[in-house]
């Protein structure tokens, strides 16, 4: 029987008339650019992120883009983050025209670890960019804090982590900005790009509105540069949608997470593998199931391949050791924990709707992998 790592037709085919209806809706109003679709399910958001704006964008990209640019960071400013992400996040600091600077990760939660930070501000820093990385929120008890004595601010990429939450707060409510995505894969998805930005204050929500739009205020007046980082309202009405059952989604995912600790829990008592570890006082929402395979884990990566188990590699290349970053003067061994984690993370199908049937086939496989089968 073969596991996809992710298998967004099921999820479709329960809710495939409510979304066509959705759609259809859109398609009869003509009104396809923001409006009172976008601006309904804004307010969905905002509730179930418990922060009182949100803002929908073009995508989760755009929508770090959007923060960054609403914050006024450019040239000659430097944020902090960390080198185990998606591009996106580092690429976006680049691309406003400010320098990325690294801390490495802590190897428990795959997160920026605090410690590192403070050792990397310097009168350049104007803000710490952390990742909730894997549907996990990172250690933000410290970040604030270490944000506060020295006035930065706090930008949350949890285009992973949807109603994630550490310390009974949610992702996107704890810094400036919370930004999210609706990429397909993420834990709420679209039917294309699309993502959010989150925030408290009001001066910044006008700012971001602005900027999303070219900085038109009123309309063909500008008093910023901004661009076009919109959503659009057919995604806004699919998701819309969607949002509803992502607590049950949530759920499946937490279940199947609990059964793979378990039936996994003696391979990771002898060191054979290492679980991710699920501490309590957080609500992680398991984006990803990422395992690491020391030693071993392209070879795991072949074995469970062969056997039709879809897996992959989030992320083979730690991002202060890419090509277009050399710049910045990084080199290997820099970041031993990203680094670390780059040769050993394997994440395996964690996604809602996976049966017991499919759980039993992978951790079967995973087991006869070490067995020598
Ligand atoms: C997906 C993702 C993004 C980018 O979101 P897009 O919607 O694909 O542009 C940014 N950061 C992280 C951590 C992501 O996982």
């Amino acid at each position: 029987m073969a596991v996809p790592l992710l298998d967004l037709k099921t999820q479709y085919a329960a809710l495939r008339d409510e979304v066509v209806a959705a759609v259809t809706g859109v398609l009869d109003s003509q009104q396809f650019i923001l409006g009172a679709t976008v601006a309904d399910f804004e307010r969905q958001c905002a509730a179930y992120c418990a922060v009182p704006h949100a803002l929908g964008v073009s995508s989760g990209t755009d929508a770090l883009l959007l923060a960054l640019m609403g914050l006024g960071i450019g040239p000659g400013d430097e944020v902090i983050t960390s080198p185990f992400s998606f591009f996106a996040t580092a690429g976006c600091v680049h691309r406003v025209g400010a320098t990325p600077v690294f801390a490495d990760i802590d190897p428990a939660s795959f997160n920026l670890d605090p410690a590192g930070i403070e050792a990397r501000i310097t009168p350049r820093t104007r803000a710490i960019l952390p990742v909730h990385l894997f549907g996990r929120c990172a250690d933000m008890g410290p970040i604030l804090d270490i944000a506060k004595r020295h006035g930065l601010f706090v930008i949350e990429d949890a285009a992973q982590a949807i109603g994630s939450e550490v310390g009974g707060r949610r992702a996107g409510s704890m810094g400036d900005v919370g930004c999210f995505s609706f990429f397909p894969s993420k834990n709420l998805g679209g039917v294309g790009d699309g993502g959010l930005v989150t925030c408290t204050d009001a001066a910044l929500l006008e700012r971001m509105t602005r900027l999303r739009n070219h900085g038109s205020h009123p309309k063909y007046f500008h008093s910023l540069v901004g661009g076009n980082f919109r959503l659009d309202a057919i995604q806004a009405a699919v998701l819309g949608v969607k949002l509803p059952h992502l607590d049950a989604w949530t759920a499946g995912r937490q279940r199947n997470a609990a059964i793979y600790r378990e039936r996994l829990a003696d391979l990771h008592s002898d060191g054979r593998l290492v679980l991710p570890s699920d501490p309590p006082g957080m609500r992680h929402i398991w984006n990803q199931f990422t395992l690491r395979i020391p030693g071993r884990r392209d070879a795991m990566q072949a074995f469970l391949k062969a056997r039709g188990i879809g897996t992959e590699i989030y992320y083979p290349r730690p991002l202060h050791v890419q090509e277009c970053f050399a710049y910045l003067g990084c080199r290997p061994g820099d970041m031993p924990e990203a680094e670390r984690a780059s040769a050993e993370a394997l994440s395996i199908p964690i996604f809602p709707e996976l049966t017991a049937a499919q759980i039993d086939e992978t951790v079967a496989a995973i087991r006869a992998f070490f067995e020598g089968a």
